[in-house]
This record gives C-alpha cells, sequence and structure tokens, in this order.
C-alpha cells in the first residue's frame, strides 16, 4: 500500500485502555504483581530500575538525536499524531539512535516525568510513515498501559542470584510478556488503522528487508501452520515476544472487533468479532507458546544408567557457557531433580576434566551390557535436552558426540539423533521482534 493511499480516520472515542488491553495481559499482570516473592524483587531491584532509568535517559541525550519540530518535522509529526489519535496528554520525548537494527523501545520516567520513546535510525529508513505510527503507537501502549512495573529485563535476569525467579514464576512472567505484546499492538494498530500495515511491519520485523521486496505476506500464516507442525518439545515457551505470525493473526482478530469498529465511529469500520471473541483468538495463539502444553515424561532406567545420563544431560545443559534455564527445567523433569542437582554440584566442584572423565567412565561399563542400539536410544533420550529451544549450538554437538563416544558408539551417530530431532544444527527460526 502506497503511503499517498492511506487516508487516516480521527476517532470519534477516547481509547480506553482498560477495553484494548488483552484479557490474558491484564490477568497476568495482577497475578504477578500479587505474588510476594515478586513483590520482593521487585523491591529489591526498584531503586535500581530508577537509576537505570536516569542513566539510559542521560545515554540517550548523549548518543541519540531528541525529536522536535526543527530536528524532524516528519518525525515530530509521527509523534504528534501518534499522541492525538491516542489522546495522550502526558509528555513524551521521542529519540533516535543510529542503529542498523529494526527495534524502538519505551520508557516510563520516574517520578511520572512522562514517557520517552527510543527508535533505531533504520526503522526510520525501512518503515513508511503509516509503519512507523504503529511501530510508536505500540511503544506508547506499552507506556499507556504501565507494563514498565514488571521489568521483564531485570525480574527473569536479576544481578543476585537469590533473586532468581522459580520456574513457574519465570513461565508466567514470559507468558505475560508475549501477551503485553499483543496488547501494545492494538495501540499500534489505533494509529495505523490497517492491519495490512501492521503485517507489513512483522514482514520487515522477520526479514530485515525493505519494503520494495516484500508482498502482502497472505502466506505468512502458513509459516506458523510449519513450526507448529515442527515444533520440538517446550520451544517458543522461552522467548519473550510472540512469533511475528502470530502477531499477524491477533492483528487482524482486534481489526474486526466491535472495539475497533466503535473507535472510529459507527459504520466506519465493519465488525465481525466482539471484544472476548478476539480475546480469545489472542489466547489461542499464545497458548501455542506455552510450556504447560508440553508434558515431560521421567526415563526409565536402571540407577546407574539414570546417573550416566544426568551427567549427559547436565553436560548439554551446561555447554553453551551458561546454564539455560528450559533446558536444565528439562533435565530435572527427565532424571529427576536430586541426579540433575548431583551432576550440577559436581560439575561445580570437579571441574570440566573430572567431570568428563566420570562420565566416559560411567558410559563405558554401562555400554558392556547394551547392545549398540540400546545405547543409541540412550544418546537421543537426552539429546532432547539440547533441542528444546529449537536451537542446536554448535557446543551441543560437540556434547553429543562426546556422550556418543563415552558409550563407545562413533561420534558420528550423535549427527543421526539431531537430524531425529528434527533440528537441524544451527537451523533455528528467528522471529524475535521489537
Ligand atoms: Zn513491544
Amino acid at each position: 500500500m502506497s503511503e499517498a493511499t492511506v487516508k487516516l480516520r480521527m476517532p470519534v472515542n477516547r481509547p480506553d485502555p482498560h477495553l484494548i488491553r488483552l484479557a490474558r495481559d491484564q490477568e497476568l499482570f495482577q497475578q504477578l504483581l500479587a505474588d510476594p516473592s515478586i513483590q520482593t524483587s521487585l523491591e529489591r531491584i526498584q531503586g535500581g530500575v530508577g537509576h537505570t532509568l536516569m542513566a539510559e535517559k542521560r545515554r540517550q541525550l548523549s548518543a541519540s538525536l531528541r525529536i522536535t519540530e526543527s530536528v524532524s518535522p516528519y518525525l515530530h509529526k509521527v509523534l504528534t499524531t501518534v499522541k492525538t489519535l491516542l489522546g495522550l496528554e502526558m509528555p513524551v520525548e521521542l529519540y533516535v539512535t543510529p542503529a542498523p537494527v529494526l527495534n524502538a523501545f519505551c520508557m516510563t520516567l520516574p517520578d511520572s516525568e512522562g514517557l520517552l520513546v527510543v527508535v533505531t535510525s533504520q526503522a526510520v529508513e525501512r518503515f513508511t510513515r503509516p509503519e512507523l505510527l504503529f511501530l510508536v503507537g505500540h511503544e506508547l501502549g506499552h507506556g499507556i498501559l504501565q507494563h514498565s512495573r514488571l521489568p521483564g529485563g531485570a525480574l527473569l535476569n536479576p544481578m543476585d542470584d537469590d533473586a532468581r525467579l522459580s520456574w513457574d514464576q519465570t513461565m508466567l512472567m514470559l507468558r505475560w510478556m508475549r501477551a503485553s505484546e499483543i496488547s501494545a499492538d492494538r495501540f499500534g494498530l489505533l494509529c495505523c488503522q490497517d492491519p495490512s500495515l501492521a503485517t507489513r511491519v512483522f514482514l520487515k520485523l522477520a526479514s530485515g528487508l525493505p519494503g520494495q521486496y516484500l508482498g502482502v505476506g497472505e502466506e505468512f500464516q502458513d509459516q506458523m501452520d510449519d513450526w507448529v507442525k515442527t515444533k520440538i518439545a517446550g520451544e517458543g515457551m522461552d522467548e519473550t515476544h510472540p512469533l511475528l505470525p502470530i502477531r499477524v493473526a491477533c492483528s487482524h482478530a482486534f481489526a474486526e472487533s466491535e472495539y475497533f469498529s466503535h473507535f472510529f465511529g459507527a459504520g466506519a469500520v465493519e465488525a465481525c468479532n466482539s471484544m472476548e471473541g478476539a480475546d480469545n483468538a489472542c489466547h489461542d495463539q499464545l497458548c501455542q507458546m506455552d510450556a504447560d502444553h508440553v508434558q515431560i515424561d521421567r526415563l526409565d532406567h536402571p540407577e546407574e544408567v539414570m546417573g550416566f545420563l544426568a551427567l549427559a544431560g547436565f553436560l548439554l545443559c551446561a555447554s553453551d557457557n551458561e546454564i539455560d534455564t528450559v533446558e536444565y527445567h528439562w533435565l530435572c523433569e527427565l532424571v529427576g531433580r536430586d541426579l540433575a542437582e548431583r551432576a550440577r554440584g559436581f560439575a561445580g566442584e570437579a571441574g570440566f576434566e573430572t567431570y568428563v572423565q566420570e562420565m566416559y567412565s560411567l558410559g563405558n561399563g554401562i555400554s558392556q551390557d547394551l547392545d549398540r542400539k540400546q545405547c543409541l536410544k540412550l544418546v537421543s533420550d537426552i539429546a532432547i535436552i539440547a533441542a528444546v529451544d529449537g536451537h542446536v549450538h554448535p557446543n551441543e554437538v560437540k556434547g553429543m558426540q562426546m556422550v556418543a563416544e563415552a558409550l563407545q558408539l562413533p561420534s558420528h551417530l550423535a549427527d543421526v539423533v539431531i537430524k531425529d530431532l528434527g533440528a537441524g544444527s544451527d537451523q533455528r527460526l528467528n522471529l524475535r521482534g521489537s
């Protein structure tokens, strides 16, 4: 769609954040804020977050361009249009930062000084004016809904280990973060006013390509269908953003809702869905990325085999240099928490070489009583750890080769196992958005 054909409609109603907000976002947000241990974590990091925000504002002042009418009439108009459409009266500072990536973020400044939105230079170049309305509207949506009251980065990656969230809280937090993106997209849609424009934004985010190479993206949803079909175990549950085709589907659901039609006055847009219907459609889409659909069965082997698998599995968990939360949880479910923790403790005490020696010696012993097929089965039982996030890191391939070797198998058999998992090494679908 060319820019010239887009004519913005003025809303006849002021946006109502409570109605626009996805029910799932609201519910999970309240649930997380009411959790006493999350409250404790928030208190612990609150002062820190305030300082971080001020530091970030100072950094933007020194390293980015603050948009005023004379600095960039074009971008100033984008901001004032979005503020008018969203009926936003609080002060908003818009900055453009030089960066070769498509990105934007919003921060609520402490002491209700308003909102700060930063957009990268590449986003300004790649997105058309209506697409920028979507992007800036999305960011202001985060600000209006006060999503920063639950700072995801600080809560999920706390500076001190004691403040680390439990598995359930981590999953809840990630589930909420993904839902909050859909709410923010709805504010973007009220600004660009056309879901096909939002789809163009998502196509550009997914590909990094400029508009002349892209069409309307009708088959984008098929990519999601393929993803679901070939999805490996818990893939997706550790993502902070919904996969982009999910955002496309949710945008359409909102644009077909009564609320969207009501916003522009009766008869302006035809509604074919209630707001509840739109929320339910988004809920179903988002559930595809949740952890709770995944049932992990405990492996059932004799004690010494389980001990070996715990060592082998922990080696895979730690092989990309940090212990992946999702992978470690998976190991706990597969071999039991006690064995997983014993392997973790042993790795900490013994150091890499001794750890590997112990794994080889256990593997060696086990392989005496098993045939090759049974040994290969053990490798594939534990190899799932490396693939739960849908991505097999080259170090994880090395780890699997070591596990195979420990069981007296030729190391190239690890490649066969990876193929069977359906995860080509380094073939991850990278669909992160802004
Ligand atoms: Zn966002």
